[in-house]
C-alpha cells in the first residue's frame, strides 16, 4: 500500500512538473509569435510608408510646380519633364492628373494632351476643395486602371494666392499590397490586412475579392487597432472568424493601418505536437511505474502470506493440530521470560499416554494416531485462557503452558484433561485399566520469587520428573511439583487411581 502510494505520489509529482514545463513552452511559443507579428507589421509599415511617401513627394512636386504661373507657358513636353519625375511611372502607379478648380483634368502625366475627364463629383476632389489642410487623402478601393482594384491619392493644389485651384490625384494598384503581403512567410492560418483608419479593408491576405472595400469598423477586433500607434492582441477575425494573435502598426502619418495575424492554431501547432508526445510518454511511464509498484506490492503481499503460511505450518503439529515442538520451545521461553518480568506464575503440564506402545501394537498405528488426535482434543478443549498453549513434545507426549496460573489451578486443568481422556472410553484392552489414560506431571515457576533461580529448561525438566513419578506411582494420575504422592492424595492434589 505504501509502495503504491509512493508510486502514485511520484507519478503525480512528475505529471505536475511536466504540466508546468508544457505551460512554460506554450507561453514561449506565444512570446515568439508576438515578436514575429510585431516585427512583420513593422517591416510592412516601413515598406508601405516609404512607397506612399515617394508617391506623395511626386505629387508634392506637381503641386509646387503648378503654383508657378510660368509652367503653363512651357511646351507640353518640357512641362511634363518639369512636373513628373520617373517615380510617378512606377509599376503599380497610375497616371498623375491635375485638375482645375472646376474638376476638369488639365495635366496628365501619361498623356499629352490630357484625357478629357471631370472629377468634381469624386470624394478626393470634394475633400480637398472643402478643407485646406486635408493633406494626402486616400480613397476607398475603386475599380480603375483597366478595371483593377486601386486606391486614389489626392492633394490640394493652390494658386499663388493660396486659393483652391484644383487637385492632383494619382492611383495606386492594390496589387502592390497583394504582392507585398504574399511575399511574407505566415502560417497556414495567418492573415495580413491593410485598412483605412475608418475600417475599410484595402487589401487582405488571404485574398478574397469581395472583402476588398468592406468595412470592419463595427467588428470587435477593429477597436483595439485605434487604441495606439502599434500593439498586439488576440482576437477573432471579423472576416473569417479565425482566432489569431494580431500585431498592428499605423502607417506613418497616413490614415492606414497594417495588421498581421498569426493563427493561434499555427502558433501552438508545434507546441501541441510536442505536448502530446511528452504527455503520452509521461502518462505511459507514470502508468508503468504505478503498475510496477502494484506488481511489487502484490508479490510482496504474496510472499508475506506464504511466509505466514510456512510459519503456521512450522508451528503446527500436522497430526494433532496443536503447537509443534519448535513452537513449544519458543512459547516456553517467551512465557517464562514474561512471568519473570511481570512477576507472575507459570505452570507447565507434561502429559504422556499410558502404555501407548501396547495400544499401538494391539490396534495398529492408524488407530494409535486417531487416539493421539483424541487426546489432543481433550487437551485443547480444557485450556480456555487466551495465553494458554498446548504443543506436542514428541511421540505421545504433550506439553501445556499455563501463564499466570498457580500450581492449584494448573492441577485442576491437568485433572480436567485426565478426566476428559478417560471419558473418551477409548478401549485399551491390553492396558491395565481397559481404557486409554494419561499421566500428567505439573511444575510451577513463581516469578514473584526472584531467588527461585529456575530457568525455563529446569521448569520443564521438573514437570517431566513429576510425569515419571506419576508413571511410577501407577499412571492415570496428575502429579504436582514437590509433593509426595501420598501427601498429594491426602491434600486432594493427586487424583486418579493407581492400577
Ligand atoms: P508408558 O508411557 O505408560 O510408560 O508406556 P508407553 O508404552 O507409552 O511407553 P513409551 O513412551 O516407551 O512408548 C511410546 C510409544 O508410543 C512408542 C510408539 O509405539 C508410540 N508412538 C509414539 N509416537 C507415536 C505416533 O505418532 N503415532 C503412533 N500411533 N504411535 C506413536
Ligand atoms: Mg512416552
Ligand atoms: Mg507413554
Amino acid at each position: 500500500m505504501l509502495l503504491i502510494g509512493a508510486a502514485i505520489t511520484v507519478a503525480l509529482a512528475v505529471a505536475c512538473l511536466i504540466s508546468l514545463v508544457l505551460y512554460e513552452m506554450r507561453q514561449d511559443a506565444l512570446a515568439r509569435a508576438k515578436d514575429a507579428v510585431e516585427n512583420l507589421s513593422a517591416i510592412l509599415e516601413r515598406d508601405i510608408e516609404r512607397n506612399i511617401e515617394i508617391y506623395e513627394l511626386s505629387m508634392q512636386a506637381v503641386v509646387d510646380g503648378v503654383k508657378n504661373p510660368n509652367i503653363f507657358g512651357l511646351t507640353s513636353d518640357t512641362r511634363q519633364l518639369v512636373l513628373f519625375d520617373r517615380s510617378s511611372n512606377a509599376q503599380d502607379l497610375g497616371s498623375l492628373l491635375v485638375t482645375n478648380a472646376a474638376g476638369d483634368v488639365i495635366i496628365d502625366s501619361r498623356s499629352v494632351p490630357p484625357r478629357k475627364a471631370n472629377f468634381r463629383d469624386r470624394d478626393y476632389f470634394d475633400v480637398q476643395q472643402r478643407a485646406a489642410n486635408a493633406g494626402l487623402y486616400i480613397t476607398k478601393p475603386t475599380l480603375s486602371l483597366g478595371n483593377e482594384p486601386s486606391i486614389a491619392l489626392s492633394r490640394r493644389v493652390e494658386d499663388a494666392r493660396g486659393q483652391f485651384s484644383g487637385v492632383v490625384v494619382g492611383t495606386l494598384r492594390l496589387n502592390y499590397f497583394r504582392r507585398l503581403f504574399e511575399g511574407m512567410t505566415l502560417g497556414d492560418h495567418g492573415s495580413i490586412t491593410l485598412l483605412r483608419t475608418d475600417g475599410t479593408v484595402l487589401m487582405r491576405r488571404p485574398y478574397h475579392e469581395q472583402e476588398i472595400g468592406r468595412s470592419i469598423a463595427s467588428a470587435a477586433s477593429f477597436k483595439p487597432l485605434l487604441q495606439g500607434n502599434k500593439g498586439c492582441f488576440i482576437g477573432t477575425a471579423a472576416l473569417d472568424g479565425d482566432r489569431r494573435l494580431y500585431g498592428f502598426k499605423h502607417i506613418g502619418k497616413y490614415p492606414l493601418i497594417v495588421v498581421v495575424g498569426l493563427g493561434t492554431r499555427d502558433i501552438y501547432a508545434q507546441w501541441r505536437q510536442r505536448a502530446w508526445a511528452i504527455g503520452i510518454i509521461t502518462g505511459v511511464l507514470d502508468v508503468l511505474g504505478i503498475m510496477m509498484a502494484v506488481g511489487f506490492a502484490k508479490q510482496f503481499h504474496m510472499r508475506l502470506k506464504m511466509e505466514e503460511q510456512l510459519r503456521v505450518l512450522a508451528d503446527t503439529d500436522s497430526l494433532t493440530g496443536l503447537g509443534s515442538r519448535r513452537a513449544l520451545d519458543i512459547a516456553l521461553d517467551v512465557e517464562w521470560r514474561r512471568a519473570r518480568r511481570s512477576k507472575q506464575q507459570l505452570s507447565v503440564l507434561m502429559l504422556d499416554v499410558d502404555y501407548f506402545k501396547e495400544f499401538n501394537d494391539h490396534y495398529g498405528h492408524v488407530a494409535g494416531d486417531n487416539a493421539l488426535k483424541n487426546v489432543a482434543h481433550c487437551i485443547f478443549k480444557n485450556i480456555r485462557r487466551p495465553g494458554d498453549f498446548a504443543g506436542r513434545y514428541g511421540g505421545e507426549e504433550f506439553c501445556v503452558l499455563l501463564p499466570n496460573t498457580e500450581l492449584a489451578g494448573a492441577v485442576q486443568v491437568a485433572e480436567a484433561i485426565r478426566q476428559a481422556v478417560l471419558e473418551t472410553n477409548q478401549l485399551h484392552v491390553t492396558g491395565p485399566k481397559g481404557t486409554l489414560s494419561v499421566s500428567i506431571g505439573v511444575a510451577t515457576f513463581d516469578g514473584r520469587n526472584t531467588s527461585s533461580g529456575v530457568n525455563s529448561e529446569q521448569l520443564f525438566h521438573r514437570a517431566d520428573q513429576r510425569l515419571y513419578e506419576a508413571k511410577a506411582a501407577g499412571r492415570n494420575m496428575v502429579m504436582p511439583q514437590h509433593i509426595e504422592p501420598q501427601r498429594a492424595v491426602s491434600r486432594g492434589l493427586i487424583s486418579g487411581r493407581v492400577s
